[in-house]
């Protein structure tokens, strides 16, 4: 067997994209995973695919660009693990999240819209007055001036969705190391040549040959010898599920100060509430830890927002933790110049830090660094823009 083009260390989320693209370029890619696919925090993830309104009313038109593409591929290549969302955000008057921001969001968002042929089409965004958000949900009413309403995307089934994906990019044992843990990495000269890995269950170690390897490791990107460029402080992230009732089938985007600071989305789960996400800074955590004052936290949180629900711990049926890499262990996310990093040895890369949502579109632009001679063209883009004239 040739050595492969690329060893990708990581099954979240971001290895297995990065894996695709290879695969989608010609390439023929290897991925290590240590434990299972969706392990870290893919698997942990509250699901949400964002299409970057958000952004809009930052009037970051690339950035909503880039979601908004990400979320158009994936709603159109695995219907089977990815559905529409609909959202709804209660609006107040006078705060930031006002029936007047929402609006002209929703203005740029249609007329850039149309330069997108999405195939699965999403419902356009539109405002809910006062009097419907209420009929519809328990939420704060002073100040209440509306509600924000619009789709996004969720993954209903995150290993399926993982799954696909390598089954698209054609990978399967023998190119598929999994349980195996990425050790060291194998240089000449200034140059990578591969990459020494651990079976997991046993600890026998083998070399895999290769001239590039990318670090695709997550909150422990920065964990595994050579790959100390890499940020090592973390975030914990965890959500709940809860016991309970949700009416419709949609996810509502609550604050603990009405309009105003951190949303935390709600949706009907089959087994109850799905809440998330929850935040805080655990610098030197090696495992997603949460404890009953973090819970506690959260629930705070939940109960101030909608103080209808009287949440207790007790209605905690179960905690998804995942952890994230972080800027300094301040809770900090990494800015969009520390997602790929090139390092030495020559041919080895980090993607880290990106949003579940974008993970395809840094695959795309790290392709286009580690192989500047091969097709650029931006195949996500190719399948999804509509091209005018
Ligand atoms: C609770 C929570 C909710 C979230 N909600 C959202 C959301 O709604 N929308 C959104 O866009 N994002 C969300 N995120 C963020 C998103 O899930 C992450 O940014 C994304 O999943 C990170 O993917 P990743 O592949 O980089 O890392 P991970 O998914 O953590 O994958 C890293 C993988 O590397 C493996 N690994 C580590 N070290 C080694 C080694 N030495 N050798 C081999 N394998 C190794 C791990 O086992 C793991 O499987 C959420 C995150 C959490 C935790």
């Amino acid at each position: 067997m040739n050595p492969p083009d690329a060893i990708i260390v990581g099954g979240g989320i971001q290895g297995v994209s990065m894996a695709l693209t290879a695969a989608r370029r010609g390439l023929h890619p290897v991925l290590v995973e240590k434990s299972s696919l969706a392990a870290g925090a893919s698997g942990n993830s509250y699901g949400i695919v964002h299409g970057g309104l958000r952004y809009l009313q930052m009037l970051d038109i690339p950035r909503w660009r880039r979601s908004r593409l990400a979320q158009a591929w994936f709603l159109h290549e695995f219907p089977a693990q990815v559905r529409p969302l609909r959202c709804v955000m209660p609006l107040y008057q006078g705060r930031l999240r006002s029936p007047g921001l929402f609006r002209l969001a929703m203005a740029f968002e249609q007329t850039l819209a149309a330069t997108f042929d999405a195939r699965v089409p999403l419902p356009p965004p539109q405002l809910l007055t006062a009097e419907e958000v209420k009929t519809e949900f328990e939420v704060i009413t002073e100040g209440l001036a509306g509600a924000a309403c619009w789709h996004d995307a969720e993954v209903t089934d995150m290993p399926g969705l993982l799954q696909a994906m390598l089954k698209r990019a054609g990978l399967e044992p023998p190119s598929l190391y999994m349980p195996f843990e990425a050790r060291e990495l194998l240089t000449q000269r200034g140059e990578v040549i591969g990459l020494r890995i651990a079976d997991v269950n046993n600890g026998d170690t083998r070399e895999i040959m290769s001239r590039v390897v990318i670090n695709c490791a997550g909150a422990w990107a920065g964990s595994w010898q050579q790959a100390a460029a890499c940020p090592t402080a973390r975030s914990l992230a965890f959500n709940l599920l809860l016991a309970g009732a949700l009416p419709g089938n949609s996810a509502l985007a609550v604050s603990r100060i009405p309009g105003k600071g951190r949303s935390y989305f709600m949706r009907p789960h089959p087994e109850g509430i799905f809440a998330g996400t929850y935040y805080r800074p655990a610098p030197d955590a090696t495992e997603p830890a949460v404890t009953a004052e973090d819970i506690q936290a959260f629930l705070d949180e939940l109960n101030s927002a909608l103080p209808g629900m009287h949440l207790r711990p007790a209605d905690v049926k179960a905690v998804m933790a995942g952890l994230l890499p972080d800027k300094d262990g301040s809770g900090e996310r990494l800015s969009s110049d520390d997602h790929i990093l090139t390092h030495r040895p020559h041919g080895f890369y980090s993607i880290v830090g990106g949003k579940f949502t974008t993970a395809p579109l840094l695959s795309e632009d790290a392709a286009n660094r580690i192989w500047p001679h091969l097709n650029r063209a931006d195949h996500m883009a190719a399948t999804l823009v509509k091209h005018h004239g």
